[in-house]
């Protein structure tokens, strides 16, 4: 495959030298990022296209071929894996070669553009009943809150999926019928929001949209029509943006992996219009994420939300730890920022995340991939399996694993930047350069570098001193080089090199302890950029493969009482130093084994560890006792709860509402409406006897009705901002909270029903 175009480098060149090398250029050859690609192509290939596109066929009015499938794929969310997959299908065809990957991706294609042409818009897509629901937008009918617009669970999020799915498909594989799909889609999205004034489109925006401005801004790079780049700005989401724009940090709450993605598409529009506020918008929006929200494995927030900067208390206690896609989409725009400044400190966070979460969230031999990483100690991880789970993870997961060549090596015009140690070889066809890169890191603490050139060649290679290397040499035909680098920065050797000249880099990585960024007594153990974690069980494995429920994606097994974990009780100075180091990036840490988190599988674990002194210990765990024993009691007699506002949760329970507002404060989700809500919740077996409502407000409920299945709910108590209604006889209670007045009825927090 001939390189791709300059033209979708113009965002990279006109400003910054640098530049990525494709896809097709690297090779990955052995060790745990070959492994997770050649796992990654097993479950690619498990998924049935035809699966796929049932609901795109099925949207425009054709005979589907197969079934579509279950799960997230049906209930709503239809189509947005097929986008995920073209993604997928393009940079893995990139990456090897492989020519069944190949014709998927143009069997995809060509279903799609049937569709498109059947719909004769311009418009093709999965979302259920997108006739109906477009044609509601067009008109300027929105109602939109956090994850609802109209009632469909995220349309714009699940069509950016197919937006960038088609631009993947022809960046990575020159694919023009790809393009032409997409132009025409993008076409499309265009005149259906020309009559909606700006004021409609930022409510649009109130719900969870994916990188639809970054589409439009890649359109504009593509075609260079000024069109798509008025498009992405009107697409810019202001009561996010401004914040960021007057340097304030309003995340705490808000729903995580919304975020992420907008802000890739204000970072290309910002390099598109040479707009420095934007810039540094974005940068401090990185950073906030990366220096406050970040822990050590490079993940962020809990139960999908950002939590407050100084308390990670509620991560701690989760078993729905960080995401996996908020790591992906940062990863994407990492990726962004290294290009667009010329800054290699940016790497250190990327190699980072790429280590320890996401490698980490594809099962090794199995397959099947992550959603939440807890690091609530002795709790566990589920998969996802081909034919039951189709979440948004496991979109963002047949891509992560595709696309590990995209950052080992960059470019300037004729230098070669060498940034990861990761076995592989490099074939800069142009240049007349071919590198080997022979590594066992991090098992080993060097990298080798054959290089293979047709001629001899006078050129720079600098190699990536990472932030984590104490020491740091490098060798060129056995000798060491005088070189002038530091940490975060390149090394640099420029030379007439020939073929068969070898560079030896050799580096030292120590362990260190991290702290939670709330500099709480939480710490991690890391050596170099590898956070280490110790299997502790490998019992009550709860849903480990995940079957097809809503919540599959959980680990809803048992949790370990917190104050059972593990504790570094003693002197400040001797935590670290009772780690022994046995060899293989292994420690013994008295009856627990420490090893790369990325190697953790089918087990509970402990990352994070808490520190004492000995007289706080005994202090502090009888009180972390206490807590416990609370919080467990309360889950032990739950049937099913549900938390106002929290996405997964809701859509669980099948939400619905019109005028509703939903948000976060004093540390707690919330949501109110003007019109109504409701949400099913089970009584499995009758077990429970009450449903607790619970209110953040006054409980006044002068223009508040509640109805159970249709009646007036049998209200047993209201006071200390708790409804208690009873539900005796019910096995599905559909709640639904009306407001009687349109005003605001008070701000709900959580539906919960009890034994007791
Ligand atoms: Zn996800």
């Amino acid at each position: 495959m001939k390189k791709i175009l300059f033209a979708f480098f113009i965002s990279y060149s006109a400003l910054a030298q640098m530049q990525p090398f494709t896809l097709q250029e690297v090779r990955i050859t052995e060790g745990p990022f070959k492994n997770a690609q050649d796992v990654d192509m097993q479950y690619i290939l498990e998924l049935e296209p035809d699966r796929l596109l049932a609901p795109y066929l099925i949207d425009a009015g054709f005979p589907t071929k197969q079934d579509r499938y279950g799960n997230w794929e049906s209930i709503g969310l239809d189509g947005h894996i097929a986008g995920h997959y073209l993604s997928a299908l393009a940079m893995l065809y990139a990456s090897t070669d492989e020519p069944e990957l190949k014709s998927r991706l143009d069997y995809m294609l060509s279903e799609l553009e049937r569709c498109q042409n059947k719909n004769g818009n311009g418009y093709v897509g999965g979302i259920p009943q997108g006739k109906i629901f477009w044609e509601r937008i067009h008109k300027g009918d929105i109602d939109g809150s956090g994850f609802g617009l109209n009632n469909t669970w995220v349309p714009l999020y699940n069509i950016h999926k197919l937006f960038a799915g088609l631009y993947d498909a022809y960046y990575y594989t020159g694919s023009e019928q790809a393009k032409n799909i997409l132009v025409k889609l993008g076409d499309w999205f265009v005149e259906l929001i020309a009559p909606l004034s700006d004021e409609q489109i930022q409510s649009i925006l109130r719900t969870e949209h994916g990188g639809i401005a970054e589409s439009f801004a890649d359109l504009y790079t593509l075609t260079g029509k000024d069109i798509y780049l008025q498009t992405a700005k009107k697409l810019t989401h202001k009561n996010f943006f401004e914040p960021l724009l007057n340097k304030e940090d309003k995340l705490t709450g808000m729903h995580a992996n919304t975020q992420i993605p907008k802000v890739i598409g204000y970072e290309k529009v910002a390099e598109l219009t040479d707009n420095k506020d934007w810039n540094e918008a974005v940068k401090l929006f990185w950073h906030n994420i990366v220096d406050t929200r970040s822990v050590a494995f490079g993940g962020n927030s809990v139960a999908e939300h950002f939590n407050p900067v100084d308390d990670f208390s509620s991560m701690v206690k989760s078993n729905q730890g960080p995401e996996s896609c908020n790591s992906y989409n940062m990863l994407r725009l990492t990726k962004e920022l290294y290009f667009n400044n010329n800054d290699v400190s940016y790497l250190d966070f990327y190699e980072r995340t790429l280590y320890n979460h996401i490698l980490s969230t594809q099962h090794p031999e199995k397959g099947g991939f992550v959603y939440f990483t807890p690091i609530r100690p002795n709790h566990y991880r589920v998969y996802s399996q081909p034919s039951t789970s189709m979440w948004c993870c496991v979109g963002s997961g047949l891509e992560n694993h595709t696309k590990y060549g995209e950052l080992i090596y960059s470019h300037n015009e004729n230098d070669v930047f060498m940034n990861l140690f990761i076995p592989s070889t490099l074939n800069w066809e142009e240049k007349g350069i071919q590198l080997t890169q022979n590594t066992k890191f991090p098992y080993e603490d060097q990298s080798e570098i054959v290089l293979n050139l047709k001629k001899k060649k006078a050129f720079a290679i600098n190699i990536r001193q990472p932030k984590w290397a104490g020491y740091f040499e490098v060798l060129v035909n056995g000798k060491v080089q005088n070189i002038q680098a530091k940490s975060s920065s390149y090394a640099t050797i420029s030379r007439t090199w020939k073929s068969g000249d070898k560079i030896l880099v050799r580096f030292k990585t120590s362990t260190r302890l991290e702290n939670l960024p709330d500099d709480s007594n939480w710490v991690a153990y890391v050596n170099g950029p590898i956070v280490l974690a110790a299997k502790t069980s490998t019992e009550d494995l709860d849903g480990l493969f995940a079957d097809d429920s809503r919540m599959g994606h959980a680990a809803h097994g048992k949790m370990i009482p917190l104050d059972e974990a593990y504790a570094l009780v003693g002197d400040k100075d001797s935590y670290l130093s009772k780690a022994k180091e046995i060899g293989n990036l292994r420690f013994r840490l008295d009856s627990l084994e420490l090893q790369p988190f990325f190697e953790v599988h089918d087990a509970r674990y402990q990352m994070y560890f808490q520190t004492y002194s000995p007289q706080e210990y005994i202090e502090k765990q009888e009180l972390l006792k206490q807590q416990e024993m609370e919080a467990l009691a309360l889950e032990a007699i739950t049937i099913d709860k549900v938390s106002c506002g929290e996405q997964q949760v809701e859509v669980g329970h099948n939400y619905e509402g019109e005028k509703s507002n939903s948000g976060y404060d004093e540390g707690k989700f919330w949501r109110n409406t003007r019109a109504y809500i409701s949400y099913q919740l089970s009584n499995n077996n009758l077990e429970g006897k009450f449903l607790d409502i619970t209110v953040l407000d006054e409980l006044k409920l002068d223009n508040v009705e509640i109805t159970v299945n249709n009646k007036p709910a049998e209200i047993i108590s209201a006071e200390n901002k708790t409804i208690k209604i009873g539900v005796t006889d019910k096995e599905v209670v559909k709640v639904k909270i009306t407001s009687t007045n349109e005003r605001p009825t008070p701000r709900f927090y959580e539906l919960r029903i009890i034994k007791e």
